[in-house]
């Protein structure tokens, strides 16, 4: 990454990122760790081609907006970095993706992001079932817990 203080290619770290425009950009928040100046990069992201089935058996385009939102809600004040997020999102694509599948349903999904967030925090991935699970009972709570515990 060229720093445009320095202007010579320098490691940078992620202070802040975000998706924007549907999930098809990001936008960055640098520090050049050389002169330590911040800066802004916007870069195109690969897009995720995916139909999702919501519970009500409506149809809507994948957005990673949404999945990352739903993420920075439930790792809200924890312990991760910028860079864990983002390669939380990526692994999460990423095991979306091979299933190969063009349509897939939001409980899926939330599994795979279940599974994901597990592996980085607990309470996270507690906080983010009890959101997801909001709709079902507590017992259907604790059955989702229990399966995700499960195909491990
Ligand atoms: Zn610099």
């Amino acid at each position: 990454m060229k720093c445009p203080f320095c202007k010579k290619p320098q490691q940078t770290r992620v202070v802040d990122s975000r998706t924007i425009k549907e999930g098809r950009s990001v936008r960055r928040r640098r520090e050049c760790l050389k002169c330590k100046e911040r800066f802004t990069t916007y870069e195109e992201l690969e897009l995720l081609r995916l139909t999702v089935i919501k519970r009500d058996g409506t149809r809507e385009e994948y957005n990673r907006e949404k999945v990352e939102s739903g993420l920075r809600r439930a790792l809200k004040k924890r312990p991760v970095s910028e860079e864990q997020i983002e390669q939380l999102i990526a692994q999460i694509e990423y095991d979306i993706q091979s299933k190969e599948k063009r349509e897939m349903k939001s409980r899926t999904i939330g599994k795979i992001i279940m599974n994901h967030l597990r592996d980085v925090d607990d309470v996270a991935f507690i906080r983010f079932a009890s959101v997801y699970k909001s709709v079902g009972s507590a017992d259907s709570f604790r059955k989702v817990i229990q399966d995700v515990m499960r195909d491990e």
